[in-house]
């Protein structure tokens, strides 16, 4: 069996409504699914993390390599990506393509073995995942705080156990904003923050000390990523745990992280960091500094998946009796195409999503939506 095609799907949906994060701002959604056929015509679908277009044309560009390769062979396959890219692009969009590629491969290798993906990894060491709600963006409202109290309070009613909202626009308004979503929820939920790197390391160590009685879960990327030991700086001046590695890539980039006591907890991101080939070294690497992994995750119910697979299989460090709850990244943000193109094999429900045996990713593909959003 030899790998046939690898196409690419860039998609895209207006908005009714941007919203924005203390980066920019969102007026469409836009995203890459990557399909790989086989010779006798099984299919994998795959999906990168970043900007769509430039996507599409890196895996355009990676094909010719995969074409002809056994899909039972992903880490051989992977290998080879990793090599005809690691002169031009060590970090970036490009690890990005080949992370499409890769997850599209995992999913096709369980298609033709009809085993889950969490099988293929190794196997589930859990039956249940708990997921967080990312939503809280900012948006026009003639009352953001009570907007965002409104929508803290509707994912607490689905049953969401956390919710993680956006600061970094001013520190003034984070801390009423934080507060107010703190005082309206209660303290049985836990409340993560992200800032996307929007703080200098001051800046960071201030709000941390100004919000430190709310309790909050994790700080994620408070500073830049590009400053692995600022990062230790601000872990030691609050008791907040400090989350991040959505912008790193590969075991080496992320070693960087490790390797400089900077954070508490990993966030790869699968489709882009690598796939679940180079996801899995992450987390052992992970493992030798006690460091805990919740993969972040942003696009369809493809990458969506590709995150439940690998967090079904994900070790506990330390081990006990009563074991950890494990969390999701399980993004509320306005997305037709995710809702429309993409089908899962799993809901969340009353704030738990029970992990799917269907073979493969376990995702369906709307045909006819994804040629209705096709834009390229
Ligand atoms: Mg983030």
């Amino acid at each position: 069996m030899k790998i046939k095609s690898v196409e690419t799907f860039v998609l895209s949906d207006k908005l009714e409504k941007s919203f924005y994060f203390s980066q920019w701002s969102y007026s469409e959604r836009k995203i890459c699914l990557v399909k790989v056929t086989t010779d006798d015509g099984q299919v994998g679908w795959g999906e990168g993390y970043g900007p769509a277009d430039v996507l599409s044309a890196g895996v355009d560009f990676l094909e010719q390599f995969v074409v002809g390769m056994n899909p039972l062979n992903n880490e051989a396959i992977w290998y080879t990506l990793y090599r005809r890219t690691l002169d031009y692009a060590r970090r970036g969009i490009l690890m990005a393509s080949v992370s499409a590629i890769d997850v599209a491969i995992w999913d096709l290798k369980g298609k033709i073995l009809g085993l889950p993906v969490h099988q293929l990894l190794g196997g589930k060491q859990r039956d249940i995942i708990y997921p967080y709600a990312t939503g809280l963006y900012f948006r026009e409202e003639r009352d953001l705080t009570q907007a965002l109290v409104e929508e803290a309070l509707e994912y607490k009613s689905l049953g969401y156990k956390s919710l993680k909202m956006k600061v970094g626009m001013s520190i003034e308004d984070d801390i009423r904003f934080v507060g107010e979503v703190r005082k309206a929820i209660g303290d049985d939920i836990k409340l993560m923050i992200d800032a996307n790197h929007a703080y200098n390391l001051k800046e960071a160590i201030y709000l941390s000390n100004a919000i430190e009685d709310l309790d909050i879960a994790w700080f994620e990327e408070p500073i830049s990523p590009e400053f692995y030991d600022q990062h230790a700086e601000l872990r030691a001046s609050t008791s907040i745990p400090i989350a991040g590695g959505e912008c790193e890539y590969l075991r080496w980039g992320f070693h960087n992280l490790l390797k400089n006591n900077s954070l508490d907890i990993l966030q790869p991101d699968i489709c882009a960091s690598g796939g679940l080939t180079e996801a899995k070294r992450i987390a052992t690497l992970a493992t030798t500094y006690g460091v805990e992994l919740v993969p972040h995750s942003w696009g369809t119910y493809v990458a969506i998946s590709a995150a439940v697979h690998f967090i079904a299989n994900l070790e506990a460090i330390p081990g006990r009796l009563v074991m950890p709850e494990f969390t999701m990244e399980h993004d509320r943000t306005v997305n037709g195409l995710r809702d429309l193109v993409t089908l899962p094999s799993f809901e969340v429900k009353d704030g738990k999503l029970i992990i799917p045996d269907t073979p493969g990713l376990g995702v369906e593909i709307n045909e006819e939506a994804l040629e209705k959003y096709r834009v390229k």
